[in-house]
């Protein structure tokens, strides 16, 4: 794995600090890494829009102190259904090096009841139902309206038209993730997905340290669903 733009802290949910994932990111050999911690409309693992500022210094003062990678500060937004269509203000944006977006539940306006009992009980995701409609909407508002690098887990937590989204992202030069961490993309979603012309990543969407650049299983996916491993961006063969 070249870079690993997607992991978490302790400054949303995760268990490790800024340092920790770095210095694994360091061990592996990655030439780049984002801490992208959860969107502040998140209302339990969001970050405190307060402590940005920390984060920011911290990361100028780790780029001292390993001076052999790339370390970003980013957010993996939240997906709204109503304008801006993700929980980061412009301003907030600019104080970014890279902006990434999911859906999530715990967020409000994001349709958060039906996708829950969606995604236990299977209601709601047919085909057409309105559910897909609203969710695929919501994604697609987020990609048009914002300069989304990485769209994260497509397909999870609720029913999505996933070629409507690829298209979408093809379309805005944003980057399809097949996740470490959930299980979508799934192979048939990775499918769908590749008939457009859309570039893919792998995030480890790591939580604990340890986890920061774990590629294989979703590699493993890719491969399985027929998807040129040359299309994935952020790994190489050695
Ligand atoms: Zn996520
Ligand atoms: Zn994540």
């Amino acid at each position: 794995m070249i870079y690993d733009h997607h992991t978490h802290t302790t400054f949303s949910h995760g268990k490790g600090s800024i340092e920790d994932n770095v210095k694994v990111a360091v061990e592996k050999g990655l030439k780049s890494i984002a801490i992208t911690d959860h969107g502040p409309g998140h209302l339990t693992y969001g970050i405190d829009r307060d402590k940005v500022k920390a984060m920011r210094d911290e990361i100028e003062r780790l780029k001292l102190v390993y001076p052999q990678i790339e370390i970003l500060l980013g957010v993996e937004a939240n997906t709204l259904r109503v304008a801006p269509y993700i929980d980061l203000t412009e301003d907030e944006k600019k104080e970014l090096d890279i902006v990434l977006a999911g859906y999530h539940f715990g967020i409000l306006r994001a349709g958060m009841i039906p996708n829950y009992i969606s995604n236990h009980t299977g209601l709601f995701s047919g085909e057409d139902s309105s559910l897909r409609v609203e969710n695929t909407a919501m994604i697609l508002n987020a990609l048009y309206e914002n300069d989304i690098a990485i769209l994260t887990h497509p397909g999870d937590k609720g029913p999505f038209d996933i070629e409507d989204i690829a298209k979408a992202c093809a379309d805005t030069n944003t980057m399809i993730e097949i996740n470490a961490k959930h299980k979508h993309l799934t192979i048939d979603e990775i499918k769908l997905a590749a008939k457009y012309d859309v570039k893919f990543v792998i995030g480890s969407d790591a939580h604990v340290s340890s986890k920061v650049g774990s590629f294989e299983e979703p590699l493993m996916r890719a491969l399985q669903a027929g998807l040129d491993p040359e299309r994935i961006v952020n790994i190489e063969k050695i």
